[in-house]
């Protein structure tokens, strides 16, 4: 890699994440970024932090998530289009931002659908390293789209998980899900039912996706002790745990005012207690109480767990040489001259050919 111009920003591709998760490897990427997250958790108060922007349309929504501390701003586009996969997309797409907070130069672009997985499992772990019963060794999976293989994997490598009982309505995603793992020594168990899923197990992870107010988990599935992972509850309307559910655990969320307009909390009267998850890692709330206790995270996705992790794969990128200087921002000799990069001499290069090429391949 040269060396940047004062206005450059790294740009990171999907190819280059992956191939840089590859040589770091899954279960090193997956602790590192349940350090990074830790790590920023832990200093809260550092950071202004605010409920995400969202753009809701029949099919789905688009997101912002911006937050910031004193040295770096950051900020994550994401989707949420449940029936994308008919079609050949993802359900979730992501890409995102750092910048300099002193200059507001971006000093990172990329690519952040595999990371966001990363980072969701691994902000899953580590809510569930502080809630679950220490000895926790069994997790029932609901839905086994996107997401699923990097849970299982979280919970495996971050919290010692050795057998998870799978169920989907689309048994080929279960099938994928069974093959993509089978090399990692997991114990895998395709379930008939929900019912049959987390009958006995310690930690519930639901993680579907379907743009309704869905009961995935309703009360009586409920036994004493589990700790429940809802991931895939993260928009009005969007919800998968029936309210009784809520009602009998312990509930902690990431940043409140977000999680109660998003999460499966939205059910849930305003004055219904939860505690920030920032507070028990900080060790100045309590997490569970006793091992009978029902624990729930209501995880929707918080902009400083993107912040960790766009941090996390910018150092990695730069410690390994991965990505491409761009520039984004012009470069000018001198800065109140923008005119001239309009010029005749300044004779820009010819960016209309890419962006012609993509019109072409769009469908009709
Ligand atoms: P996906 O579309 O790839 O997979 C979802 C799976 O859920 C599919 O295989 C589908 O068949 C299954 N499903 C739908 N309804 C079901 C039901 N009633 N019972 C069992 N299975 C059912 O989506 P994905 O990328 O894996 O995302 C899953 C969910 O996680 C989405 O709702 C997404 O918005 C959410 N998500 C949350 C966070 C977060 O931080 N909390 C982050 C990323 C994604």
């Amino acid at each position: 890699m040269n060396s940047p111009t004062l206005a450059q920003t790294l740009f990171l591709t999907a190819q280059d994440m992956a191939s840089m998760v590859h040589e770091l490897g899954l279960a090193s990427t997956l602790a590192g970024l349940a350090d990074a997250i830790e790590q920023d958790y832990g200093r809260w108060q550092d950071f202004d932090k605010c409920a995400r922007v969202a753009s809701h349309s029949t099919e789905g929504v688009i997101e912002l998530m911006p937050i910031a501390d004193a040295k770096t701003y950051a900020f994550k586009y994401v989707n949420g289009h449940p029936r994308n996969t008919r079609i050949g997309l993802p359900t979730v797409m992501a890409f995102g931002v750092l910048a300099d907070v002193d200059t507001g130069v971006p000093d990172l672009l990329c690519e952040l659908t595999l990371t966001t997985a990363l980072r969701t499992a691994a902000m899953s772990a580590v809510a569930a390293r502080a809630l679950a019963r220490p000895n926790s060794s069994s997790m029932a999976l609901i839905g086994n789209g996107a997401q699923s293989e990097f849970q299982a994997l979280a919970f495996q490598q971050l919290l010692g998980i050795r057998e998870i009982r799978l169920f989907d309505t689309d048994r080929a995603a279960t099938a994928k899900l069974m093959h993509n793992l089978q090399p990692t020594g997991l114990r895998l168990l395709p379930c008939a039912s929900i019912a049959e899923a987390v009958r006995g197990v310690d930690i519930v992870t639901t993680v579907t996706a379907d743009k309704t107010n869905a009961t995935i988990l309703t009360p009586e599935l409920i036994e004493p002790g589990m700790h429940i992972n809802g991931v895939g509850g993260d928009c009005p309307g969007k919800t998968e745990l029936h309210p009784d559910v809520l009602r009998g655990a312990a509930v902690f969320v990431q940043y409140e005012p977000q999680t109660r307009i998003e999460g499966d909390l939205q059910h849930l009267p305003a004055d219904f207690a939860v505690t920030e998850i920032w507070r028990v890692l900080r060790h100045e709330a309590p997490g569970r109480s006793h091992d009978a206790q029902v624990t729930l995270f209501d995880s929707v996705g918080f902009a400083l767990e993107d912040y960790s992790a766009l941090r996390f794969m910018r150092d990695a990128a730069r410690r390994l040489g991965y990505g491409q200087w761009v520039s984004l921002i012009p470069e000018l000799s001198n800065p109140k001259d923008l005119f001239s990069l309009i010029q005749p001499a300044a004779k820009p290069a010819r960016p209309m050919r890419a962006a012609a090429q993509r019109h072409e391949l769009a469908p009709a």
